[in-house]
């Protein structure tokens, strides 16, 4: 949550913000290469069959973030997200 955190951090996916860890976590191209911008979740078969939208990503990961334990409650989780996703690359290409 430090966006000083310099860019040889753990890469985080560009659509939901998750630490991509380990590899195991990459999403896929289209033709089953690692896709290291996004996590298997968002991305399992290639950016082009990637849908939603930014509220639905915001509905998703909320209630998923405060079962782990990253936000006190789901209007927090909801704020922070609302502040956060917009700043991945996958929302800033679709001017969200
Ligand atoms: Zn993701």
């Amino acid at each position: 949550m430090n966006p000083e955190i310099p860019s040889q951090a753990a890469p985080v996916c560009q659509s939901c913000g998750m630490p991509l860890t380990s590899p195991e976590l990459f999403g896929k191209h289209a033709d089953g290469t690692p896709n290291p911008e996004y996590c298997v979740y968002c991305c399992p078969e290639g950016e082009e069959k990637m849908t939603g939208t930014l509220q639905e990503m915001i509905d998703f990961c909320a209630p998923l973030e405060v079962r782990l334990g990253l936000h006190p409650d789901e209007a927090t989780a909801r704020a922070r997200l609302a502040a956060y996703l917009p700043t991945l690359r996958r929302w800033k290409r679709q001017g969200a």
